[in-house]
């Protein structure tokens, strides 16, 4: 319901900011966060600056408290989650630092109970158990790719043989949406086979990691989960995709003290990131132009943005003062494409 209010107020485009809580261990550190408004109100302070004058205020459509758990999170995502059973495109986001929830929101925890669970695996059971319980004439199958792109190579995260291939994007006009047609693709027609898929493409996300250390918060993960529905009375097929993505850390990295593989990650990060920005500013400043083709993310992303799609960026925030100026970029980033 939330969704079908701001699908009327604003374009296709929402933004949902969600402030992660402090963790156990740290106590109690001193917050960035200064205020939590229901109506999507956000205050930031200024540590260096304390009174008014510190003060920013940033409005989105939907703000969450640290004390916000998964299941209040995906309630109200679950319109526009099976709006992909009608055919339309949907693209969600998580956006911020390192450390700022990203994963935790779009997947969940470390070995997650299902309490924990976060977008992904929920939006997978729930778009195979709503497919299957619909009535009327339309068969639904659900089918399933995880790609990771790091460097600006798209690497298949659900492949059984651990080479790590690198693929190729196709344009996206054809109709099922296939952008990466070379990715494993699996079907989904239960809670286990989400489980299963979800546990490979984790494993096979931090295979990568041991060489360079945290290689997660370097690269994108994109979830890609293809809907086909076809009307057995007509023979009429409809196509519909989400996309999952827990995008690289947006910190910046100082190119003074970084050199080698560290500077050309930083350097790809900020121009995948940059071009996500230009592509959803320009769809919502209903530019002529949108320039999908600046990244290989982009492009990926390309049938879930812009057009009849619907975009949701999560908008990830650490609570912690010492995140001050990561913090203010993050919001200027999504004060800019909201
Ligand atoms: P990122 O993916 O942005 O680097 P993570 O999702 O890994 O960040 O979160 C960093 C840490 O904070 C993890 O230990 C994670 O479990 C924890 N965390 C993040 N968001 C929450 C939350 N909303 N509630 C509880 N713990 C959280
Ligand atoms: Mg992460």
């Amino acid at each position: 319901k939330l969704f079908n209010e701001l699908q009327e107020l604003k374009g296709n485009i929402r933004v949902f900011c969600r402030v992660r809580p402090f963790l156990p261990g740290q106590g109690a550190p001193d917050t960035v966060v200064e205020y939590i408004g229901e109506d999507g109100e956000l205050v930031v302070t200024n540590p260096t600056r304390p009174g008014k004058d510190g003060l920013r205020k940033f409005r989105f459509n939907k703000v969450y408290s640290p004390a916000a758990n998964q299941a209040e999170v995906f309630t109200d995502i679950k319109p526009l989650v099976r709006s992909v059973l009608d055919g339309f495109n949907v693209c969600i986001f998580a956006y911020g630092q390192t450390g700022s929830g990203k994963t935790y929101t779009m997947t969940g925890p470390d070995g997650a109970s299902e309490e924990d669970w976060g977008v992904n695996y929920r939006a997978l059971n729930d778009l195979f158990k709503i497919s299957q319980s619909r009535k009327g004439n339309i068969n639904y199958e659900v089918g399933v790719q995880m790609v990771e792109i790091y460097n600006e190579q798209v690497l298949d995260l659900l492949s059984d043989d651990s080479s790590q291939k690198k693929l190729g994007i196709l344009s996206t006009t054809s109709q099922n949406g296939l952008a990466v047609p070379d990715a494993s693709m699996y079907p989904v027609k239960s809670t286990s086979d989400v489980i299963t898929l979800m546990d490979i493409g984790l494993q096979n996300r931090s295979v990568g990691a041991t060489a360079m250390n945290e290689r997660s918060s370097r690269s994108h993960s994109i979830v890609t989960v293809h809907v086909r529905g076809k009307d057995t009375k007509t023979g009429s097929v409809l196509y519909g995709n989400l996309h999952l993505v827990d995008l690289a850390g947006s910190e910046r990295v100082d190119r003074s003290e970084v050199k080698g593989d560290r500077l050309r990650e930083a350097q790809h990060i900020n121009k995948s990131l940059s071009s996500l920005g230009d592509v959803i500013f320009s769809l919502a400043s209903k530019s002529s132009h949108i320039p999908y083709r600046n990244s290989k993310l982009t492009q990926l992303l390309q049938s879930s943005l812009g057009g009849q799609a619907k975009t949701l960026m999560f908008v990830q925030l650490n609570p912690d003062a010492i995140s001050y100026s990561e913090s203010m970029s993050t919001l200027k980033f999504a004060e800019r494409v909201s």
